[in-house]
């Protein structure tokens, strides 16, 4: 209840003022192309990284080419290549997706018992005020384990996301300290960004990590961010024209996730 009420008040404070208030740009959630573009093979970058930082300063996505796993964080935003390293990219550096929002903490979800990725998420989404809204997710803390995996950059003819994750190279880290950096979604986006979550990690040296692909958490404060309205950027050339976007790519949305 608290969180409808200050997605409310956040929304008529902004809709008395011409124009968008700072304090509600803050509250959009701003996404490069969609999810399904993505496991359709579009990845030439379309936006570059120091534009996408005017959006937001929390968020994940993939680059150009999708050479590698992003994680915006705090305004810094990392380049987990096919080494597994975190590298801060350069701002002319450009994205094909990604999703990001300045991060204001709105609720705080406790996880006390010991989980793996799917109980986790179990427990997350049965604690969400509602299901019908986005969530920027952020924890803070040490995990007894993370799995996380990223792609390197793919030549033309670009195989599809579902082909292009057989590249991956997959990372373990145990009782790592880190950040998890990532998204709720609602069902309702699907074809738009992945529904329910979609996470990536990078340690506390800011020095490794990628997209998880599982985990075990054994107590941790989860800080959501709840985001009142989407703003989408979609590519106005390329790849993306011409593509046909009337299927249901649930399926290979599920391979490349796990
Ligand atoms: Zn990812």
């Amino acid at each position: 209840m608290i969180l409808i009420l200050a997605a409310l008040a956040s929304l008529s404070a902004g809709a008395a003022q011409t124009g968008l208030s700072i304090d509600r740009d803050r509250e959009v959630l701003f996404q490069v192309s969609t999810i399904d573009a993505l496991l359709l093979a579009v990845y030439d970058g379309v936006l570059p990284v120091g534009e996408l930082k005017e959006k937001g300063d929390f968020g994940i996505g993939t680059f150009d080419k999708l050479a590698g796993e992003m994680i915006l964080l705090d305004g810094v935003c990392y380049q987990v290549k096919e080494d597994g390293v975190a590298y801060v990219v350069s701002d002319d550096l450009t994205t094909p997706f990604a999703s990001v929002t300045f991060f204001d903490h709105d609720e705080t979800v406790l996880i006390e018992e010991a989980a793996n990725l799917t109980e986790f998420v179990g427990i997350l989404e049965a604690s969400l005020p509602s299901k019908n809204a986005f969530y920027a997710v952020r924890i803070d803390g040490t995990f007894p384990y993370v799995r996380t995996r990223s792609v390197p950059a793919q030549e033309r003819p670009y195989p599809l996301l579902a082909d292009a994750v057989s590249d991956q190279t997959v990372f373990e880290f145990v009782n790592a300290s880190g950040t998890i950096v990532g998204f709720w979604t609602p069902q309702f986006a699907a074809g738009i960004n992945v529904p329910g979550s979609h996470l990536h990690f990078i340690t506390d040296d800011r020095t490794a990590g990628g997209h998880i692909l599982d985990l075990r958490v054994d107590g941790v404060e989860v800080a959501l961010d709840v985001t009142a309205s989407i703003l989408m950027a979609l590519p106005t050339a390329g790849d993306f024209f011409d593509l046909d976007l009337t299927g249901d790519l649930s399926a290979d949305l599920e391979k490349v996730e796990k």
